[in-house]
């Protein structure tokens, strides 16, 4: 099956092409960055799922200066739906739907809990997991990744370095197993999800090899970014913070200075996923941003 897989991986990668590495120094413009645009899509709406929380006895790992030490505290956990004529887009996929009605969970650090599903939240708006069209996640972790099994006729929009970090190595961890059977749009550099500069998905890498951040273009609302885990939290975003966990420190601050030109060149309300103060300003289901 995963030798199956890397064929298949293979020939996508020969025939999508692959996106040149970006070395240069965090002022440098993506070439790819000049495309991206502000261009509202009167219909589309955004909505917020709570995914989980998580709450962090030492955010020592958020920061790679050191600045973090001792400090305890707590994390929300946020999915989005993305409403488009053309289909729905699921993003990111939270903790696991097994900690729903359980127990919080300890792991390390973190203490992990769940109140509702996704596909809970999603019938609130009268949707199920089925009639989600496309899925794609900002990067792999397992706080992203844990309800990819209630999507499995989802179409998964996913970055060439983020599938090679998933499953180019020996073995695909368990958390990732729900993705291997779903039809796959391979893409490098950003992807422009309806064609019609509406909702785009950023190439942000540095985190992880392939993460990823979205662009929702509301028409009322404005330009809306969701920062996946380029930040976790605002002084992150602030200070510059870079985690312990993250797979190269450079990269993420040449994609922690393009998002900073995008949000500035657009205008735009950024969401970081993880904070609770973002998440809070959000309309609670069945609202939504639009
Ligand atoms: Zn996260």
């Amino acid at each position: 099956m995963i030798k199956l897989f890397c064929v298949g991986l293979v020939l996508s990668l020969l025939m999508f092409g692959c996106s040149e590495r970006e070395q240069g120094a965090p002022e440098q413009t993506r070439s790819n960055e000049t495309a991206v645009e502000r261009v509202g899509a009167p219909s589309l709406k955004l909505y917020t799922f709570d995914c989980g929380n998580i709450e962090v006895s030492d955010f020592d790992a958020f920061s790679s200066s050191g600045d973090y030490a001792g400090q305890g505290g707590k994390l929300v956990n946020t999915c989005y739906l993305i409403r488009h004529p053309e289909g729905d887009l699921i993003w990111d996929l939270g903790l696991p739907n097994t900690l729903v009605g359980s127990d919080p969970q300890v792991d390390g650090i973190f203490t992990l809990s769940l109140e509702s599903s996704l596909s809970d939240q999603l019938a609130l708006i009268g949707l199920s997991a089925a009639d989600i069209e496309f899925l794609s996640i900002s990067h792999s972790h397992f706080d992203h990744t844990g309800q990819a099994a209630l999507f499995s006729s989802a179409e998964w929009l996913v970055h060439e370095d983020e599938l090679e970090h998933m499953f180019g190595g020996e073995e695909a961890g368990a958390q990732n197993v729900a993705f291997t059977e779903l039809e796959k749009v391979i893409f490098s550099e950003n992807y422009d999800v309806f064609g019609d500069g509406s909702v785009v998905i950023l190439e942000m890498p540095g985190h992880t090899p392939g993460h990823t951040a979205l662009l929702a273009n509301l028409f009322e609302s404005g330009p809306v970014l969701l920062s996946g885990d380029l930040y976790h939290r605002a002084a992150s975003r602030e200070l510059a913070r870079v985690p312990r966990f993250n797979s190269d420190e450079a990269q993420t601050r040449v994609s922690m200075a393009a998002f900073e030109r995008l949000a500035k060149k657009l205008g735009a309300r950024v969401i970081i996923q993880h904070e609770a103060l973002d998440v809070s300003a959000l309309p609670e289901l069945p609202g939504f941003l639009n």
